[in-house]
């Protein structure tokens, strides 16, 4: 992921990216300013810098996110999803194995009030 990526998505800067800038920026500044680094706004050459120490520090890979086998928890198919994100195999399963959860959990919500 290059500057411009990541400066549209408006990923923060890596703390190390952010130290170093400030230690190199101070450095020039005493040293008769050269580089006259500026940061905080769009096109700035502290934060151009700043996006391209990210890059060293933490690169983020321009690959597609990482989809792995899973088994759907309502319908057992095994089908291919996000490492994180996904649980269900479609959508369908998700909002029907939420509606018999929730009728599971009202169940028993009123089954605990009809206790004495
Ligand atoms: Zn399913």
């Amino acid at each position: 992921m290059n500057a411009g990526q990541r400066w549209e998505q408006g990923i923060e800067h890596n703390a190390k990216s952010v130290e170093l800038y400030k230690r190199i920026a101070k450095l020039d500044f005493e040293q008769g300013d050269v580089f006259c680094f500026k940061s905080g706004g769009d096109g700035d050459n502290g934060e151009h810098l700043m996006y391209l120490l990210d890059q060293i520090f933490e690169p983020v890979e321009d690959t597609a996110p990482v989809r792995v086998q899973k088994i759907c928890p309502h319908c057992q198919k095994p089908f291919k999803g996000l490492a994180t994100a996904t649980r269900y195999c479609s959508s369908a399963c998700k909002t029907l194995a939420a509606r018999q959860h929730g009728r599971e959990y009202h169940r028993k919500k009123h089954h605990k009030k009809e206790r004495p």
